[in-house]
């Protein structure tokens, strides 16, 4: 059975949270990986209604170190230092990350002790790789203001195909090792085809491209993606003054995610402003690309 991701969105909320809507925090959930994408002020209670343990984080990815996407870290901290947190938690930010996690764990957490494990990403590329999937992170353009977008990709997986070594009258166990790397086998005297009894299970591709402005190379980062979370702080009725305060407009998202030929699109970071017209703010992704959703605070979505 393929392995199953999960994302999940703690908070939904653009600059200032409301009644429905917490700041921003989206977790994914693969095997035992759990990666936070930005912990939003009230993360940690997000966690509790959504009957998910933040003790099994495995690493922070910060977008950027704006209010709304970091007020939830030092609370977080104090939680996961009180339940002697033993994972070695990976943080990795922008290029001012070391110097705000140094001020941020000295004014709020003396008494606490808290160690991750802390990288700064400077330039676009793959800053964590392991056997099944990778991270990989871009520099935005959020009013000059050191920003990254992030893609989760799941790798292509060579699988054997249960159905065939039967017909090929094949047992399983640990000489079926070389096939699943795509090498052919020679079992009992007798060569068997990688090509004849395995399969290509296509990766997945998640990207979350948080605050920025619109320009061209974001549909580059974006190729392709299973699902494309988007910040949506404005509609395209307010579009000069997304550009202004550094945003995206929902119809924006809506044009990256079709000249990305990306499956799914959903909108986030909502202001307060559109929740009483969310059909309206969605209404202008649409123009451009079919697939989109508005998100809700503790809306979970799988991806297999
Ligand atoms: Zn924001
Ligand atoms: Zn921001």
């Amino acid at each position: 059975m393929a392995s199953e991701i999960k994302i999940t969105f703690l908070g939904t909320s653009a600059s200032i949270p409301s009644s429905k809507r917490n700041h921003t925090g989206i977790l994914i959930t693969y095997k035992s990986e759990n990666i936070l994408v930005d912990c939003g002020e009230g993360i940690q209670r997000q966690f509790r209604r959504a009957r998910l343990n933040p003790g099994n984080l495995s690493k922070i990815l910060i977008t950027h170190w704006h209010g709304d996407h970091v007020f939830g870290l030092p609370g977080l901290f104090q939680t996961l230092a009180l339940n002697e947190y033993n994972k070695n938690m990976q943080i990795f930010g922008p290029g001012n990350t070391k110097y705000f996690m140094k001020n941020f764990i000295h004014t709020f957490i003396p008494v606490f002790k808290f160690e991750a494990d802390v990288k700064e990403l400077n330039k676009k590329g793959i800053f964590f790789e392991n056997d099944d999937f990778y991270l990989e992170s871009f520099e935005v353009k959020h009013g000059g203001f050191p920003t990254n977008a992030y893609n989760f990709v799941l790798k292509d997986r060579r699988r054997i195909d249960k159905k065939k070594l039967k017909k090929f009258g094949l047992p399983e166990g640990k000489h079926l090792a070389d096939l699943r790397k795509g090498k052919n086998i020679i079992y009992e005297g007798k060569k068997y085809l990688a090509k004849d009894l395995t399969y290509v299970e296509k990766g997945k591709k998640i990207s979350i491209v948080l605050d920025t402005v619109y320009f061209e190379k974001l549909k580059d980062f974006v190729k392709g993606a299973d699902l494309f979370i988007c910040e949506s702080s404005f509609g395209d009725d307010l579009k000069d003054m997304a550009k202004e305060h550094g945003h995206l407009t929902s119809g924006q998202a809506g044009m990256i995610a079709k000249k990305a030929k990306a499956k799914k699109l959903i909108l986030t970071h909502i202001s307060q402003r559109y929740e009483p017209k969310l059909k309206e703010l969605e209404g202008y992704a649409k123009k451009y690309f079919k697939e989109v959703s508005v998100a809700k605070d503790l809306d979970k979505i799988v991806i297999k």
